[in-house]
């Protein structure tokens, strides 16, 4: 792949409250205007990943104690979440998070607050969230708590692309939704990937989805990366079949 780089960490180890080594050593490429999978089962270290390159770990009382993240080619290790977004980087929380008594399209709003460039290109954005998710349309004027899981991940994303990002952290967009769901989110993601030019790198415990999807995978255990590589190639391992796809 000759596709520039836009995120490098850096064999980053990453410790909770003084004590808990949880990252011991990840390293990623990240290529720009591509879809990147962090795969592996739970407490791996994937949204931990996430949340060192999104600068979300402080507020856990997480921090980056050994490597380097540079976004762009600028260092960004230690970066506070809000310069992120400024250099163009937004993560979607695993759990949707979406503010439950704003409606829909107040909550896609609300992921326009930094932006300075105007009412009307904010009001063509919206449209363009809605052209990629035609439920929250018809849904835009119900409280987001009321909404379904589906509709909630949807508006989580929707709400993301509102800033937008050059590049979506997108943790577990699979969690608790139904086969078809996901198929349709990792669908819309795939096309704003494609249309949009927007990267993306996300955690998922799906192992089969995200390889479908994504272009290059990285699987993690216990906080390392145990296996990379094309995700074409990932699904034809034996080891990934055997031990994340269940085809032995
Ligand atoms: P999941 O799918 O459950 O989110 P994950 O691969 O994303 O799994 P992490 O959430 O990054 O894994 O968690 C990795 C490890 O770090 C786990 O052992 C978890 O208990 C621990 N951990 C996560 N957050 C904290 C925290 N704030 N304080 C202490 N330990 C934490």
């Amino acid at each position: 792949d000759t596709k520039q780089a836009v995120l490098e960490v850096n064999n980053i180890e990453v410790i909770y409250n003084h004590v808990i080594l949880v990252l011991k050593g990840v390293s990623l490429t990240v290529p720009k205007g591509g879809i990147t999978a962090l795969l592996g089962g739970n407490g791996a270290g994937k949204t931990t990943t996430l949340k060192a390159i999104s600068g979300l770990l402080a507020s856990e009382r997480g921090e980056v104690t050994k490597g380097s993240i540079h976004y762009g080619g600028k260092p960004t290790t230690d970066m506070d979440p809000a310069d992120l977004v400024k250099l163009g980087v937004v993560q979607v929380m695993e759990g949707r998070h979406c503010f439950e008594h704003l409606t829909v399209e107040e909550n896609l709003l609300t992921g326009a607050y930094t932006r300075t460039d105007g009412a009307a290109a904010i009001a063509q954005d919206l449209e363009m969230v809605y052209n990629y998710f035609p439920r929250l349309r018809e849904r835009r004027k119900s409280q987001a708590g009321y909404t379904s899981g589906g509709e909630q991940q949807m508006c989580a994303i929707g709400r993301a692309l509102m800033s937008r990002p050059e590049t979506i952290l997108l943790d577990e967009p699979s969690m608790g939704l139904a086969p078809q769901l996901v198929e349709q989110i990792f669908e819309i993601v795939k096309s704003v990937n494609e249309n949009e030019g927007v990267t993306f790198l996300l955690a998922e415990q799906n192992t089969n989805v995200a390889l479908r999807f994504a272009h290059h995978g990285y699987i993690l255990e216990s906080g390392r990366v145990v296996m990379e590589g094309p995700a074409a190639e990932l699904r034809e391992n034996p080891d990934v079949k055997e031990f994340y796809l269940g085809m032995s």
